[in-house]
């Protein structure tokens, strides 16, 4: 139907608006990062979808945005002409959110200002960030190749409803109009906007245009004339060579690319030439977004080619354990109507998986060297993930294990901080084993009676308690040489570390109890498989282990969970 409609904000929509303008006031200025980036981004997506179909260019005129302002009328407008929105796309993409997860991440807002910032940051605030500086948003759209009556008015005032009508408009794409709230005046003037542009949308790739300004002697003022001009470079980032870009142009480019609102916490940015030729700018973010373990999150980099977007969350070029990476990967040999379905097969897309995952694993290296805090601030948002490099990625085995941090019985702490290498640094002499317990828990780790003889006599354990961590074990066999054991295990060799008197001892026990081992073995002969005495006890009187080539008690109880 073409008829005006007025329609209601998913619920969420609502709760964050409310939460936006009251957590995010102090930080306003950027909704205009936002706006040029989803502007940006409509225009990849019409460069994208012209290769196939040339007609929607429409005329060919260049693809750019434009801001201008109204004084008079109090409204800011940003305008593209990208790809634009029909009706149902505008009534999806500025009424809902479209994220798995969406209310189980409302539900962790806690009403603390600055807690909720951060959390909705993670979230990414997109388009409905107008709202903090506009009381009423208008946005005028039409999508590429529709004729120019089938434009559409979307309308809101931000609580909670909006409106959607048929319009006409002579050109395809987007204006947003805002309409700025009584004491945002400050915004109506171009020398600050350029400003707020130049900080935050310098990298974008597309000319970002304004009306130039002339100083009027008559009325003592700046005035616009008729005239654009570029306040931009204009040039994609990733094609700048490293000395000239900025930190601060790097970090708005992340925020661009991974819709994060936060800074990253590292990046990489390199060009690859030889057998396949690729730029890479590949980033760490700081904090893991809500959908981390959602299978239907999206997940991967930027993919493009000689330029040209190709498409967004290319997750062939990353291994799954490194999900968490974002950027862009621009390369120089892949066909421009390249599918999902080939990058699968490309040899090309091969070599860049390759070439990416060696860049991201010396980055974090790098970090774990050099900046200790943020590897742990690293570690503590993405460690699980990385251990499923253990497993997924066999030819980087050992870079991965040293870049592994657990917790262990040295300080008893839970936070995972020792590496294999410390633990193999602290090894007794005679140990020739690297012993960790795992358990439900890091508290029913650090009670677990094994620990006991490793207490007694100073030797390290690894406390495990992650849910992949039995899942890594079954791929991380070693180490520097050195076997990882369990200490829930049968035929635990500590004897080598056992002096002469000590071994002694133990044949005596052994013998003395005899009678009562034999006994115990009878009774329960259907229940275990052997009864021995033990010289791992210090305070429980028995303990049950596992055969050493069984599945332990911890890996037994998750495959009965899972239904196995
Ligand atoms: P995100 O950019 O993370 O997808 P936003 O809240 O910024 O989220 O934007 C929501 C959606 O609205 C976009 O994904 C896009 O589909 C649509 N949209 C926003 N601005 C534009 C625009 N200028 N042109 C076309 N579509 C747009
Ligand atoms: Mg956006």
């Amino acid at each position: 139907t073409q008829s005006a409609e007025t329609l209601g904000f998913q619920a969420e929509v609502k709760q964050l608006l409310h939460l936006m303008i009251h957590s995010l006031y102090s930080n306003k200025e950027i909704f205009l990062r936002e706006l040029v980036s989803n502007a940006s981004d409509a225009c990849d997506k019409l460069r994208f979808e012209a290769l196939d179909k040339p007609e929607l260019l429409e005329g060919g005129e260049e693809l750019a945005i434009t801001i201008d302002y109204d004084k008079d009328a109090h409204t800011l407008t940003i305008s593209d002409n990208g790809i634009g929105l029909s009706r149902e796309e505008a009534v999806a993409n500025l009424g809902t959110i479209a994220r798995s997860g969406t209310r189980e991440f409302f539900s962790q807002l806690t009403g603390d200002k600055q807690k909720d910032a951060q959390l909705i940051g993670q979230f990414g605030v997109g388009f409905y960030s107008s709202f903090i500086v506009a009381d009423k948003v208008t946005v005028i759209s039409r999508r590429a190749g529709l004729p120019a009556d089938q434009g559409v008015r979307w309308e809101s005032d931000g609580q909670g409803e909006f409106t959607i009508a048929q319009a006409d408009k002579a050109t395809r794409g987007t204006d947003i109009i805002l309409h700025l709230r009584a004491d945002e005046d400050e915004l109506l003037n171009g020398w600050k906007l350029r400003e707020i542009l130049r900080r935050y949308s310098d990298h974008i790739s597309l000319p970002v245009r304004m009306y130039k300004e002339e100083w009027d002697s008559e009325k003592s003022e700046q005035v616009k004339t008729a005239e654009l001009e570029s306040v931009n470079q204009a040039s994609a980032l990733w094609t700048r060579s490293k000395s000239d870009i900025t930190d601060e142009q790097y970090k708005e480019f992340y925020k661009h690319v991974s819709h994060d609102f936060e800074d990253p916490l590292a990046w990489t940015h390199n060009r690859v030439e030889g057998r396949s030729e690729y730029t890479q700018l590949l980033y760490i973010p700081k904090r893991a977004p809500f959908d981390l373990w959602d299978r239907d999150a999206k997940r991967g980099v930027k993919l493009y080619v000689r330029r040209v977007f190709i498409m967004d969350d290319a997750e062939q070029l990353l291994p799954n354990y490194l999900r968490f990476v974002r950027g862009v990967i621009d390369s120089a040999d892949l066909p421009l109507n390249v599918s999902r379905e080939i990058l699968q097969e490309s040899r090309d897309v091969r070599a860049i998986r390759e070439g990416s995952t060696k860049r991201i694993l010396s980055l974090l290296e790098e970090l774990a060297e050099n900046r200790a805090e943020d590897y742990a601030l690293f570690w503590t948002g993405f460690g699980q993930v990385l251990k499923e490099g253990t497993g997924e990625d066999f030819a980087n085995q050992e870079r991965i294990a040293k870049l592994l941090r657990f917790a262990s019985t040295h300080s008893e702490d839970a936070t995972q901080a020792v590496s294999l290498t410390d633990y193999v640094g602290r090894m007794k002499e005679g140990q020739d084993k690297i012993y960790y317990v795992t358990a439900d828990s890091h508290a029913a780790a650090l009670a677990s009676p094994h620990l006991e003889v490793f207490r007694k006599k100073g030797i390290e354990v690894l406390l495990l308690s992650d849910r992949v961590d039995e899942w890594m074990l079954s791929y991380l066999r070693e180490f520097d040489g050195k076997s990882l054991v369990s200490v829930a295990k049968g035929g635990l060799e500590l004897d080598d570390l056992a002096d002469e008197e000590e071994k002694k001892r133990r044949a005596e026990v052994a013998e003395q109890f005899k009678p009562l081992v034999e006994r115990l073995q009878k009774s329960l002969e259907a229940r275990v498989k052997e009864v021995r005495t033990s010289s791992r006890l210090v305070d429980s009187p028995a303990c049950i282990v596992v055969g050493e080539n069984e599945l332990s008690p911890h890996l037994q109880r998750m495959l009965q969970a899972a239904g196995q």
